[in-house]
């Protein structure tokens, strides 16, 4: 049973993948053997929770004797020696490994056309982006490659390519899942989280997943939340004004088809969470990068052609790093050089800080907090990749929950469109379950 899906898995993998460039390695053996041994187990009855789910994994997460190339040149050779904290937990409970998920090149991007190895194309229609930086997860999912992905979301990176692709994606509180085994693009925003078709699928992955890990000093237990029946729910009036008008048409169609009750409200802030969300992660971009240096991670020949350490790290990043990943460095070290930092860094420092402050005090009031995920539908391939600054504005709704470490989740709605608008569900920090129940009311309602 389990190994007849994984072929069925392999072959939709082989006749779409040519044209949607969504996988980047396939582990056609690997899999098989897998499904065999889980196939077995569900015989004899002992089965894990995630038995006979098949996943593609985003390709900055660690799989044992594995690619992992985050989607750049700098990594092409590097083989994985261990496998991440969830891949561990995936294994445990018997999920099967299809393969590995093209992404944007180190997670940059809310396209998937910055990944050194092709854009990834969107399972809906080819022609546009599968949204990033997750491209990949999601559109193997919308186009029958595997059940389910794991993502990471820095500023949107699930839930942006799960509205383009139409599926449904869920970040995280901060904390709740370890990222031991991710190569950080700015490790006080990344999170792991599922890109699904269904929510049920999105929370039993979470449920596995979470949980507090030695080797991610930022994971802890969290209290149980109270189960509230009678949730207040509430509209975020800048991010709705922020929005195409029919993302926003099709945004309060959405509620009205889901009968919710809501309030607008307001949190200024939430107009400059583009600059704040930039300016935080370029400077944690550029330290993370700096471990690439040409001399650990992978074979290179810059060895070869440099005199010494400066001059090494300067021919391997020169020759190995995307234009955007060189962008970011450059913005990142900028930001936080001495004579600087005070003007930006530890401005966006504060700025965020007081983001945290107002949002915390909306869930003061209200259970659940609702905006369209993304302002904007998908971009034809190629249309905004001479303009950095206007792709960075399409992720001011969903770097709120990073920024701010609260849990949030995207359910597509269509209303006969061909792409349907994304209904992201944030929640106080913590309430994750809160957010995933919400998600399922809505869908079931959708
Ligand atoms: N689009 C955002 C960026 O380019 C988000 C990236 C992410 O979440 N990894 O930074």
């Amino acid at each position: 049973m389990v190994v007849e899906k994984v072929k069925r898995f392999l072959k939709v993998i082989e006749d779409k993948n040519p044209k949607l460039n969504a996988i980047l390695h396939v582990f056609r053996d690997d899999a098989i053997k897998q499904a065999e041994a889980v196939e077995q187990k569900i015989n004899e009855g002992n089965a894990g929770r995630l038995a006979g789910y098949v996943f593609t994994i985003k390709n900055n997460i660690a799989i044992k004797g594995k690619p992992l190339t985050a989607a750049s040149k700098a990594l092409e050779h590097y083989i994985s020696p261990y496998d991440a904290a969830v891949i561990e937990k995936l294994r445990k409970e018997d999920a099967v490994i299809v393969g590995t998920a093209n992404m944007d090149e180190f997670a940059t991007g809310s396209d998937s056309t910055t990944s050194a190895f092709g854009p990834v194309k969107n399972a809906i229609d080819d022609a546009y982006v599968a949204g990033g930086s997750s491209g990949g997860s999601a559109s193997s999912v919308k186009a029958g490659m595997a059940d389910a992905s794991l993502g990471s979301d820095t500023g949107g990176s699930i839930r942006c390519p799960a509205t383009f692709n139409g599926v449904v994606g869920f970040k995280p509180s901060y904390g709740r899942v370890s990222r031991y085994g991710l190569a950080d693009m700015a490790m006080s925003l990344d999170q792991i989280g599922p890109i699904t078709n269904t929510v049920e699928d999105a929370k039993r992955i979470y449920d596995v997943i979470n949980g507090k890990d030695e080797r991610d000093v930022t994971t802890h237990e969290f209290p149980t939340m109270p189960n509230k029946s009678n949730v207040k729910v509430a509209v975020l009036k800048e991010i709705v004004d922020g929005s195409d008008e029919l993302v926003r048409e099709l945004f309060f169609k959405a509620l009205d088809k889901a009968s919710v009750e809501y309030e607008l409200v307001s949190v200024p802030e939430a107009k400059d969470v583009v600059a704040i969300y930039y300016l935080n992660m370029f400077a944690e971009f550029s330290s993370a990068m700096q471990k690439y240096d040409g001399v650990r991670y992978g074979a290179n020949n810059a060895m070869d052609e440099a005199s010494n350490y400066f001059e090494l790290a300067k021919v391997f990043r020169g020759e190995h790093f995307g234009r955007e990943v060189k962008r970011r460095i450059l913005l990142g070290t900028f930001i936080t050089m001495k004579e600087f930092k005070d003007a930006w860094y530890m401005k966006a420092l504060k700025a965020r800080a007081q983001l945290k402050g107002r949002v915390a005090k909306v869930f003061d009031e209200y259970d659940i907090l609702l905006t369209p995920t993304m302002p904007v539908f998908p971009w034809k391939i190629g249309e905004k990749q001479q303009d950095p600054v206007q792709m960075y504005t399409a992720d001011i709704a969903t770097a709120i929950a990073n920024l701010t470490g609260i849990p949030a989740g995207t359910v597509p709605f269509y209303d006969g469109e061909k792409f349907p608008v994304g209904v992201q569900v944030l929640s106080a920090y913590g309430s994750d379950d809160a957010v995933l129940d919400y998600m399922a009311r809505l869908e079931s309602s959708f």
